[in-house]
């Protein structure tokens, strides 16, 4: 676990590199929230972010949030991994925002749930916008009949789209295309519901200028700001 004083050091390096890529794209940082990605890490990594103002954090694992959760009160909690359905009750009304929504499937039992619980559950469609075999999330021509469905659940709050842009370091146009794709698809969503959509969570540590380029407003950032580190150690 990095120190704080690295942290802080890390924190300002992306917060220039989100201000340049903002004065190059006409952006304004203030349109740009910066979700550290705090997995793998212990709930260290989320007092080193509650220390330096930062209140919400996003994680990929369920349990591990979850722990995390309690011994930091004050943080939101922003899901940002594939949800398995059979761990759906465990999330609805404890995330501040569930951003890996990529099925009907997923989306029927979030639903059932936050009506069960009476809470109103934010949420993003995590769309394949890269057409990454790899990838989970929604394909680009499923999105319209699954956004429809979702608007039709009033226990949802849909807020916008989330994408991972296929990995290829060496050729950054990849990712851009994947965020252009996403920008692009978010607009056409909004002129058939006639709705904002304001949310586009794209760009981690390696893409995010090409994600700002395309119009992010979040961007979730791990390695960048905690250095790398093997999963499970
Ligand atoms: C791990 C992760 C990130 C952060 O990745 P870095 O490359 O470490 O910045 C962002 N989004 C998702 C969905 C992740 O799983």
């Amino acid at each position: 676990m990095i120190s704080e004083k690295e942290f802080s050091r890390n924190l300002s390096t992306v917060k220039e590199q989100i201000e340049k890529a903002c004065d190059k794209y006409g952006r304004s940082a203030e349109d740009i929230t910066l979700l550290p990605v705090t997995k793998n890490w212990s709930v260290d990594a989320v007092k080193i972010c509650e220390v330096n103002g930062i209140k919400r954090v996003g994680e990929n694992r369920v349990q591990e949030a979850l722990q995390k959760m309690e011994s930091t009160p004050g943080t939101d909690y922003d899901l940002i991994g594939h949800l398995q359905s059979n761990k759906a009750k465990m999330v609805v009304g404890k995330f501040s925002c569930i951003q890996s929504v990529d099925s009907f499937k997923i989306l029927d039992k979030l639903a059932k749930i936050a009506n069960e619980l009476n809470v109103k559950q934010p949420i993003l469609l995590q769309v394949n916008a890269g057409e990454d075999p790899a990838k989970f999330g929604i394909s680009i021509e499923e999105v319209t009949e699954v956004l429809g469905k979702a608007l039709n659940l009033s226990s949802l709050r849909v807020d916008g789209f989330m994408t991972i842009a296929p990995y290829d370091p060496d050729n950054n146009q990849t990712a851009r295309d994947c965020f252009a794709n996403l920008r692009k698809l978010r607009d056409a969503m909004s002129e058939i519901y006639n709705m904002t959509f304001k949310d586009l969570s794209m760009g981690m540590s390696g893409d995010l200028n090409e994600a700002i380029a395309e119009g992010s407003t979040m961007i979730r950032v791990g390695s960048a700001l905690f250095g790398q580190r093997e999963k499970n150690q």
